[in-house]
């Protein structure tokens, strides 16, 4: 059956500028790291994904190697996008990266040129589009010349491959060297894509001084700690968890389910639930309140959860009580 998006799809998602650009991204992204490979159900993958649309989220995040296989989700969304979103593409912004090991041999791998364009000519081919609007350097790579990383995501957008640039986990000094490569090059650097969640606060240190300061956008990946920071765990690991899965690929294992971490997540839960959420949405939450966030990019297994995390949008401002709460349970 042919797919008709809610036509209220724009009235409840706010869409925040992507630093100084022209872009406004939704302030809640899906990601499609796990969840879309081969290994999953398609229909659960598309229903998961007209729902996000349905739900104003423009904006999927891919990358060459999600999956798995490495490339499968690729191909999935490629097929749920000539189904059903091929209408709409001007409506969507679709994101993909290079940067982890792809293929054998010393060409499919970190930050070379080679590496990069021919990555990049894969993805659009899973995809079957014609460009990116978001391409992405997934990870720094210390032996590949910052100049060579940069221009090539240069080049990408004057070839018409990808509209818009970032990188993702660079640390705040290799950020700024970036930042000021690709602007001498006259490509900005658009977003950046870091780790960041109430377990893992990096970015606090130096990084979002950096990016606000130079107008660069930042969403933030596994801002649950893949899962960690909701409900799920806390009576032991559910069978159809992230968690139990054992998908690889850097999907959270059973043993990073410590207690300390649940003693902390039993009282992030009662701070949430006086709140009016549960501790997803108050996680997702946290995240947003910080005006140098653009957009909060989430992982789901399950169309509920789309529905649910989206609802950390009607409460992101925090009392300094319960930041100081916050601050004082992580520790
Ligand atoms: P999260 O930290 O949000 O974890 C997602 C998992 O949390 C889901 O699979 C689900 O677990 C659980 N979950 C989601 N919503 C809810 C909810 N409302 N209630 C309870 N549990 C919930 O994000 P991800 O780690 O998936 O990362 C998000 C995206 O970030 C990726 O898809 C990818 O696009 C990007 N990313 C980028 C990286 C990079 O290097 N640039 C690295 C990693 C991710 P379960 O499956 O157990 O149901």
């Amino acid at each position: 059956m042919t797919y008709v998006p809610n036509p209220a799809r724009y009235e409840n998602m706010p869409y925040r500028r992507c630093g100084k650009s022209g872009l406004k991204l939704p302030a809640v992204s899906l990601g499609l790291w796990h969840n879309f490979g081969a290994i999953d159900s398609f229909e659960n993958a598309r229903t998961i994904l007209k729902l996000a649309f349905d739900s104003g989220i423009t904006h999927f995040d891919l990358a060459n190697n999600y999956g798995p296989p490495p490339g499968s989700a690729e191909v999935t969304f490629g097929k749920i996008f000539k189904e059903d979103f091929k209408n709409y593409r001007d409506e969507l912004i679709i994101s993909s990266k290079a940067g982890w090991g792809m293929w054998e041999g010393p060409y499919g791998d970190w930050g070379s040129k080679k590496y990069l364009v021919a990555s990049l000519d894969q993805s659009l081919k899973r995809m079957g589009l014609d460009y990116v609007d978001i391409f992405y350097h997934h990870r720094p790579d210390p032996e590949t010349p910052i100049e060579e990383t940069m221009g090539t995501l240069d080049l990408m957008v004057r070839q018409g491959k990808a509209l818009y640039v970032g990188i993702s986990s660079y640390s705040a000094s290799e950020t700024e060297t970036a930042i000021a490569e690709l602007n001498r090059l006259g490509t900005p650097c658009l977003i950046h894509q870091p780790k960041y969640s109430m377990f893992d606060r990096w970015v606090e240190g130096g990084l979002l001084d950096v990016l606000g300061d130079n107008g660069v956008g930042c969403i933030p990946f596994s801002p649950l700690a893949q899962g960690l920071l909701s409900n799920k765990y806390l009576k032991g690991i559910p069978e159809n968890s992230r968690a139990a899965s054992h998908r690889g690929n850097g999907a959270i294992e059973e043993d990073a389910i410590t207690d300390e971490k649940i003693a902390k997540v039993i009282k992030l839960n009662e701070l949430a639930i006086k709140r009016g959420q549960n501790l997803a949405q108050m996680a997702l939450s946290w995240i947003l309140k910080d005006d140098r966030i653009t957009s909060v990019l989430i992982g789901v297994s399950k169309p509920e959860q789309v529905t649910d995390s989206i609802k950390c949008l009607e409460n992101i401002s925090f009392s300094a009580e319960e930041l100081n709460t916050i601050n004082s349970i992580l520790g």
